[in-house]
């Protein structure tokens, strides 16, 4: 029987992390991934030769001293990973389709909140307070700061209140509320349901610079499987647990994997989507309070996305550009789940390397929900109905069709490469219902994060503390922190930074 002191379950962001922070730290680890190939979400495809991204596209907190650069240190792959910076206002741009308005914005915290004055010129008080309470958020939140002493998040007065309730107290500026929560495209939980404070943490880093990295996920992946080999961490794909026996004293003794092997390991640290961790436990074994609280969790929401080249004569390949049109200006409207109508669409360009030449390319990718696609759920990739189809391709003309619209110098230039419904990103990210986000961060509720169940089982990953490559990535600094001990962990984040 193979004997580890820990086992990390899933090999996406938050799973690479945990893994390569143990490892570092003279722990025998073994990192289990039900795929075939390991990058969860992080993972590229490649589509007439052109690489597609699936679940990263962009990300804030590549600016200076920020927890992103921290962690990258941290892990030494800091010179591996090469943002580029979304720096000219018209290339962070958010369009009204309806109401036909266009708002751009530079990098940085503070000229965000300039420009927002100079849009909205008579809402001066609104605009400040937005800005100075998301700034207070980020501040107190030392969850937020890898270098931090401080062993526990204190819950502010802000993750008590809604951010709908919030923006409504501030303003009556339809408009200007919808692009305060902009950025509730990047944490999946609508805003009656997210607190303020989720709602700031997550935004904070986004306004001070938003990035696309050179080569996607697939930077992350090479630069981390080469860490993990460095410190011995040994990988199997195809893997996953199949069940925990041997349970005594409520330590899991035995974990048994699909493949019929048994392991024994110190700990078992999940990186997975609640639903997945449950079904790991054997039902005799697992308590009626833990399996209520799993089942009782809501989803975020997913995205469909449409994988675009775009080709024009004598066109400059495209600098990273994110643009995103509104069909209104009533964001509570369109992140409804009942909502018929037009959602929010983000348009990221950016132009890729292809046989040495730059391919410019668009995803295209709007907010949907799990019951638009939940009849087809019984079946696989590449195994669909006609009826599925009929929607795929709906949703894609629809997409082309307002892109064309707001862009008419677009037409004919935007060729449908590929598209993906949340079905699809259930089937290859191995997540029950396709999400963006996991399950949602939704005010009040309890996400599972830390020990869960048994003495050596734990929970991170993007369901547990913030959702995002970056609230992933600090969830497994955060679980490493209480497995390693808190001296340790400074003592190792010390050495690591200094470095
Ligand atoms: C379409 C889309 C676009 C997105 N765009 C962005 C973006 O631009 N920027 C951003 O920051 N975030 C984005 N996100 C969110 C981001 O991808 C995630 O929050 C983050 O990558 C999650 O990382 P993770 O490690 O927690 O989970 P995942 O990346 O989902 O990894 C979990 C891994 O566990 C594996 N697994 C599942 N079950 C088991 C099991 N039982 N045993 C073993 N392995 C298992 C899965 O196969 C997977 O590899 C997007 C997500 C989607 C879906």
């Amino acid at each position: 029987m193979e004997i580890y002191d820990d086992i990390v379950v899933g090999s996406g962001i938050s799973g690479l992390t945990t893994a390569l922070i143990l490892g570092m730290n003279q722990r025998k680890v073994l990192l289990i991934e039900k795929a075939p190939k390991i990058g969860g979400s992080l993972s590229r495809f490649y589509k007439k030769g052109i690489p597609f991204d699936t679940g990263f596209h962009f990300s804030g907190g590549f600016s200076k001293d920020t927890v992103l650069l921290d962690m990258l240190s941290v892990l030494s792959i800091k010179d591996d990973i090469h943002p580029e910076f979304i720096s000219k206002p018209e290339n962070n741009r958010f369009l009204f389709e309806n109401q036909k308005k266009s708002f751009m914005f530079s990098p940085g915290f503070d000229q965000n909140m300039k420009e927002m004055l100079s849009y909205f010129p008579n809402e001066e008080k609104a605009i400040l307070a937005y800005f100075s309470k998301v700034k207070d958020v980020r501040e107190k939140t030392t969850a937020m700061n890898i270098r931090s002493e401080v062993e526990m998040q204190k819950s502010l007065d802000e993750d008590f209140i809604s951010l709908k309730n919030m923006l409504d107290s501030l303003t009556k500026d339809k408009t200007l509320k919808t692009l305060f929560g902009a950025f509730s495209m990047c944490h999946g939980t609508e805003p009656s349901q997210i607190s303020f404070a989720n709602h700031a943490r997550v935004s904070y880093s986004i306004y001070e610079s938003i990035a696309r990295v050179k080569n996607g996920g697939h930077s992350f992946i090479k630069a981390l499987i080469k860490k993990l080999k460095k410190y011995d961490v040994k990988i199997k794909t195809n893997t996953f647990i199949s069940s925990c026996e041997n349970i005594e004293k409520r330590r899991v003794g035995t974990f048994v994997l699909n493949n019929g092997e048994s392991i024994k390991a110190e700990n078992c640290i999940f990186t997975i989507h609640p639903e997945e961790i449950l079904k790991t436990f054997k039902e005799e074994n697992t308590s009626k309070a833990f399996a209520d609280r799993v089942n009782s969790f809501e989803e975020s929401f997913g995205l469909f996305l449409c994988f675009i080249k775009f080709s024009k004569k004598g066109h400059q390949p495209f600098d990273p550009a994110i643009i995103t049109l509104y069909p209104d200006n009533d964001m509570n409207k369109f992140f409804d789940p009942e909502y018929k109508g037009d959602r929010p669409l983000v348009l990221v360009q950016n132009s890729e390397e292809v046989k040495k030449e730059k391919v410019s390319v668009i995803n295209a990718f709007e907010l949907t929900y799990w019951d638009e696609v939940k009849q087809w759920a019984d079946s696989k990739t590449g195994k669909r109905s006609k009826d599925y189809e009929i929607y795929k391709q709906n949703k894609t003309n629809r997409i082309c069709e307002r892109i064309i619209k707001s862009f008419p110098e677009y037409k004919d230039c935007i060729e449908v490469i590929d598209s993906a419904s949340m079905l699809t990103f259930r089937d290859y990210l191995n997540s029950p219902y396709g999400s963006a986000y996991g399950i949602k961060q939704k005010i009040g509720q309890f996400n599972l994060f830390g020990r869960i169940q048994y003495k050596n089982t734990f929970a991170a990953g993007q369901s547990a503390i913030l959702p995002g490559v970056l609230g992933a990535m600090v969830s497994g600094f955060t679980i490493c922190r209480y497995l390693l001990s808190k001296d340790v962990y400074a003592k190792f984040i010390k050495k690591e930074l200094e470095e």
